[in-house]
């Protein structure tokens, strides 16, 4: 495992927290059982709030309904916090807490199970269906325990567990371990970190219901056990979704304006701008490695009779042409970007002016070949190629723009003289 400074600090924090909240335990129970419940309930409403802001990015329905099952988990868990023995804010009877917290894991084990079977469901599923459907079970929850009082009783003060609680938690063990054999089958439908997270985050929820069945005490240590547990599952589902509903989206929205600014409306080649950042990062290279590059500048010859013949549209379905062809014929390590108006930039990592000519040359050849105005009028273009290699810097300190620029002149003069010596040639190998 690769860890960096970030996976290291939540590491760290997270054995603070740990060893907090056991501090916390051993002295007084009720805040331990408080604290550590808030903590999972905050991340049952972050997750909830993570998932319904990013509905139309989240196309995972597993993820989906898990996302919006925890806002009544949360809801679910803050009610059994607030009932839990010591509280004493619920004073008229002494069951709620377990209850409601027996009856929350079902939830959370079924919402599991349940996502699973409809995971291969090929149409997104109506979320405000599902957020509807959770509510009214929630509230037959909550009725049902606070009101009718029709649930069955799981701890007796002195005695411990009723066998409803145990062979419950069993029950939903065995739910979860169904679903994680189910997670397995479907691994293939997550990427990888998304389906690591699902399936750690369902290993701690068994963990933590085996830990409950155990505790014959409210106040105990294998109750400690299973919030520590509980932490570790919520938390996972939490990074699940995160990955998918604030990282993936965002960084598909990042590269998509980057590549807006970064390329040439029409022919979708790199734009000027991203040239010179290139060529200044080349440069850089080269002054550090010692490792030489070479540039390319093309110019189509006589483009204005294009224009003036056929009209600027055809013109622009010149170039566009010019430019697939330039794409074509490179290396993908090769930069190649759309200079200005008709001229065009490749800038050719590791290699010397020698390739460079050669590249050029199969580039002008290629393009001279087609036939880009489509009735057999041939465009031909010239090039002017130049190398940067750390010899040619001297001993001057030069600022790299500078150098950058010197580049692209020499380029340019090589050019010139490829029009001057009268067009569809490279210049700028010494003969
Ligand atoms: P040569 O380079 O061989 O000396 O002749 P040329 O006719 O190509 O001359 P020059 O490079 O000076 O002219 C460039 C012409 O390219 C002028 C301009 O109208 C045209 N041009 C520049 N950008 C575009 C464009 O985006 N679309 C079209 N259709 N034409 C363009
Ligand atoms: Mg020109
Ligand atoms: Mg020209």
């Amino acid at each position: 495992m690769i860890l960096n400074k970030a996976k290291a600090i939540s590491i760290l924090f997270s054995i603070v927290l740990f060893v907090f909240l056991g501090i916390i335990g051993s002295n007084n129970y009720l805040l331990f059982h408080s604290i550590s419940e808030i903590f999972s309930i905050c991340i049952a409403f972050t997750i909830f709030s993570i998932t319904w802001n990013s509905k139309e990015y989240i196309k995972n329905n597993f993820l989906m309904i898990l996302g919006i099952a925890y806002l009544f988990i949360g809801i679910l868990d803050l009610l059994h916090t607030l009932s839990y023995k010591g509280m004493n804010i619920f004073t008229d009877y002494d069951y709620y807490a377990n209850q409601v917290w027996i009856a929350t894991r079902f939830l959370e084990s079924i919402t599991i199970f349940i996502s699973f079977i409809i995971l291969n469901y090929k149409k997104k599923i109506n979320t405000y269906v599902i957020f509807a459907i959770y509510l009214i079970v929630t509230t037959a929850i909550m009725l049902s325990i606070f009101n009718w009082r029709i649930f069955p009783i799981c701890f007796i003060e002195g005695v411990g567990l009723t066998p409803f609680k145990v062979i419950s938690e069993y029950i939903i063990s065995l739910i979860l371990i169904i679903s994680l054999a189910c997670s397995r089958y479907y691994k293939n439908t997550f990427d990888k970190l998304t389906y690591n997270y699902i399936a750690v985050s369902i290993l701690f929820t068994i963990l933590s219901e085996l830990a409950f069945t155990f505790y014959v005490s409210n106040y105990g240590f294998s109750n400690m056990i299973g919030h520590f547990f509980k932490i570790i599952s919520f938390y996972c589902i939490y990074k699940a979704l995160i990955e998918k509903g604030i990282k993936e989206p965002n960084y598909l929205i990042f590269k998509e304006l980057q590549n807006q600014v970064d390329t040439d409306g029409l022919t979708g080649l790199f734009n000027h701008r991203y040239l010179y950042d290139k060529l200044e990062d080349e440069i850089r290279r080269t002054l550090r490695t010692k490792i030489r590059f070479s540039v390319i500048i093309f110019d189509v010859d006589h483009f204005k009779n294009v224009n003036d013949q056929f009209g600027h549209l055809k013109g622009d379905e010149v170039l566009v042409g010019i430019a697939k062809v330039m794409s074509q014929l490179t290396r993908n390590t090769d930069v190649v970007g759309r200079y200005g108006g008709e001229e065009f930039m490749v800038i050719l990592p590791d290699t010397d002016i020698n390739s460079a000519f050669i590249v050029a040359e199969k580039v002008r050849e290629g393009i001279c070949q087609m036939d880009l105005c489509g009735n057999g009028t041939k465009v031909t273009i010239s090039a002017g190629i130049a190398e940067f290699s750390e010899v040619y810097v001297g001993d001057e300190v030069l600022p790299i723009p500078t150098l950058a620029a010197n580049l692209v002149d020499a380029a340019d003069q090589n050019l010139y003289k490829a029009k001057t010596q009268g067009r569809n040639i490279t210049c700028g190998l010494d003969e």
